[in-house]
C-alpha cells in the first residue's frame, strides 16, 4: 500500500491487546486519523452528554453498548474531512451486526475497507496487562505500569496534559472478564467474517511494542513476511 492510496483500517483485539498503541503508532506513521468508538463514549461520559449517560453503566460492567447509540455516533465521525485518506478504526466493529452495518456504510459512501488486522493474544496475558494499565484522561494515552510506564510516575509524558493517570473502572478485574467473555462470544465472528472477504491479517500481540509495529508496517506496506 503506498503513501497516496487511501488506507481504511480496523484494529480487532480483546480489550487490552495494544489496539490503541497500536493505532497511535499508525496515526504517526501514516497520518490517518484514529476512531476508537471507546475513546469517543468515554469523551461523551467526561462531557455528561445524554449519550454518555446512557452509555455509563453498560461500559463500567464491560457489556457492549446497544448500536443504536454507537452507529450514529460512528457515522458522524466518519463524514468529517480529516478521513478523506483513511481511518483506523479501533473499538468497531463488535459484533457481526455491526460489521455489516459497517461495511453497508462503506459501500455506499464508496469508501471499502482496505485491511483488518488482529491482535493475537491470550487472556491470561490480557488481565495482567489490563490490571497494569494507566491511562491519560486528558489524552487518552495508555500506559502499562511495568512494560510501558510513563517517564514520571503516575503523569501523562504528553507535555500538553501532564495530567495524572488513572485507571478506567471498567479494567476492575470483574469488568475485565465480562469484557473478555463479550469478546469471545459476539466479537470474534467478525474475524471470521473479514477472514472469508479477505481481508484479515494475524499479527502476534504477545511480543515487544516496537516487534508489533513492525510486523504492521510490514502488513501495510504490502511486504511479505521475512522468516525467523
Ligand atoms: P474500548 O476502549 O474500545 O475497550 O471500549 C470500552 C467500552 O466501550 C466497551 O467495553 C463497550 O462497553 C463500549 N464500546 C466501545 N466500542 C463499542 C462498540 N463498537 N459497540 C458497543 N460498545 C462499544
Amino acid at each position: 500500500m503506498g503513501n497516496d492510496k487511501p488506507m481504511r483500517l480496523v484494529l480487532i483485539g480483546q480489550p487490552g491487546a495494544g489496539k490503541g498503541t497500536q493505532a497511535a503508532f499508525i496515526v504517526e506513521r501514516w497520518g490517518i486519523p484514529h476512531v476508537s468508538t471507546g475513546d469517543m463514549l468515554r469523551d461523551e461520559m467526561r462531557k455528561g452528554s445524554p449519550l454518555g449517560e446512557e452509555a455509563r453503566g453498560f461500559i463500567n460492567q464491560g457489556f457492549l453498548v446497544p448500536d443504536e447509540l454507537i452507529f450514529g455516533m460512528l457515522k458522524e465521525r466518519l463524514t468529517r474531512p480529516d478521513t478523506g485518506r483513511g481511518f483506523v478504526l479501533d473499538g468497531f466493529p463488535r459484533s457481526q451486526g455491526q460489521a455489516v452495518a459497517l461495511d453497508e456504510y462503506l459501500e455506499r459512501t464508496e469508501q471499502p475497507l482496505t485491511a483488518v488486522i488482529v491482535l493475537v493474544i491470550n487472556d491470561d496475558i490480557i488481565v495482567q496487562r489490563l490490571s497494569n494499565r494507566r491511562v491519560c484522561p486528558e489524552c487518552a494515552r495508555t500506559y502499562h505500569l511495568i512494560n510501558n510506564p510513563p517517564r514520571t510516575a503516575d503523569r501523562c509524558d504528553e507535555y500538553k496534559c501532564r495530567q495524572t493517570l488513572v485507571q478506567r473502572p471498567d479494567d476492575k478485574e470483574s469488568a475485565i472478564r465480562t469484557r473478555l467473555q463479550v469478546f469471545h462470544s459476539q466479537t470474534a465472528p467478525v474475524i471470521e467474517y473479514y477472514r472469508q472477504q479477505g481481508l484479515l491479517h494475524e499479527v502476534q500481540a504477545n511480543q515487544e511494542i516496537l516487534r508489533v509495529q513492525i510486523e504492521i508496517e510490514r502488513i501495510l506496506e504490502g511486504r511479505p513476511a521475512t522468516r525467523r
